[in-house]
C-alpha cells in the first residue's frame, strides 16, 4: 500500500459489511482517514477494528435527510471536510411486479435512490473544497439493464446512474469527479439474501440457486468485494482525474 489518500477525508456509506467493508479497507489502507457510516453501530465498530488509519463510526439511515446531515456533521467535527464519498448503502428486494407495491416501491427508491441524493448533498460543499473532491456511486448492472422480479430496486439503480451523469456534467468545471460503479452479483450478505430468496420461492438447492447467479455472468463466477474496492481506488487517484459521468461495469462482461 502506497498511502496515496493519507490527508483525506472518506466517509463511506454501508460500511459494515460486503462491498462497503472491502471499499473502507482499502481506503484506509491507503492511508485517508474514513467515516464509516451505517444504521448500527456495531456492525461499524467490527469494520473499524480491522482499519489501519483513523476512523470515525456515525450512525444514519440514509433514506433520512434529517440523520444523514446530523452523521455528516458530526464526521466533519472529527476528521474535517469529506473529500470522498462513495455513496454504498442499498438494498436489493426482489418482487413480481404485480406483487411490487408502494410500500416496497418507495422503500428501494428511497434507500438506492434518494440515499444517494442526500449524502451527496450533505458533502457537496465539504468537496468543493477540496483538491480532488471524488463522488463514487455504487449502482448496479440493474442499473444498466433489466432483470425481471427486481423493478424497484432496478429503477432505483437506473436513478442513481441518472444522477451520477447530471452531476458530472454540473460539477466538470469544479474539481469534483462523480462515477458510478456496476457491479453484477458480488459474494457478499446481499447475494446470501438473493440465494435465500430463490430458494424459498423455487424450492432449489442453494448450489443450483448460485448456478443461477453465476449464468449472468459470462466469466462463469461472482465478483468479489475487493474488485469493486480496487476500481474506487482507482476513481480515487490523480490518475482517473479526467474520468467522471461514467458507469464502470465490474461484472466479466455482462453489459457492454
Ligand atoms: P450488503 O447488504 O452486504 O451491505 C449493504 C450495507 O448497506 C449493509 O451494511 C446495510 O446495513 C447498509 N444499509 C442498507 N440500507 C441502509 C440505509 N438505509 N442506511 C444506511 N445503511 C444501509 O450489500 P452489498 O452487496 O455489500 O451491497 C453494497 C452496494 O452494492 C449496494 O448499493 C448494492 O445495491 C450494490 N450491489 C451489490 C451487488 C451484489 O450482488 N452484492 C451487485 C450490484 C450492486
Amino acid at each position: 500500500m502506497s498511502g496515496a489518500f493519507t490527508g483525506r477525508h472518506a466517509l463511506v456509506t454501508g460500511a459494515g459489511q460486503g462491498i462497503g467493508a472491502a471499499i473502507a479497507r482499502m481506503l484506509s489502507a491507503e492511508g485517508a482517514s474514513v467515516t464509516l457510516l451505517g444504521r448500527r453501530r456495531e456492525p461499524l465498530e467490527m469494520v473499524a477494528a480491522s482499519l489501519t488509519s483513523a476512523t470515525t463510526i456515525v450512525t444514519a439511515d440514509v433514506a433520512d435527510e434529517h440523520q444523514v446531515s446530523l452523521a455528516f456533521s458530526a464526521a466533519r467535527v472529527q476528521r474535517g471536510a469529506v473529500s470522498i464519498l462513495v455513496n454504498n448503502a442499498g438494498q436489493a428486494e426482489s418482487a413480481p411486479f404485480r406483487r411490487t407495491n408502494s410500500e416496497l416501491w418507495s422503500r428501494m427508491l428511497a434507500v438506492n435512490l434518494t440515499g444517494t441524493f442526500n449524502c451527496t448533498q450533505a458533502a457537496l460543499s465539504d468537496l468543493l473544497t477540496a483538491r480532488a473532491g471524488r463522488i463514487i456511486n455504487i449502482a448496479s448492472t440493474a442499473g444498466q439493464r433489466g432483470y425481471a422480479y427486481v423493478s424497484a430496486y432496478s429503477a432505483a439503480k437506473h436513478g442513481v446512474i441518472g444522477l451520477t451523469r447530471s452531476l458530472a456534467l454540473e460539477l466538470a468545471p469544479s474539481n469534483v469527479t462523480v462515477n458510478a460503479i456496476c457491479p453484477g452479483f458480488t459474494e457478499t450478505e446481499m447475494l446470501q439474501e438473493s440465494l435465500a430468496n430463490i430458494m424459498a420461492k423455487t424450492g432449489r438447492t442453494e448450489a443450483a440457486a448460485r448456478a443461477e447467479l453465476v449464468k449472468t455472468n459470462p466469466q462463469g463466477r461472482l465478483v468479489q468485494p475487493d474488485e469493486v474496492a480496487e476500481a474506487v481506488r482507482w476513481l480515487c487517484s490523480d490518475a482517473a482525474r479526467s474520468v467522471t459521468g461514467q458507469c464502470i461495469s465490474i461484472a466479466g462482461g455482462e453489459v457492454m
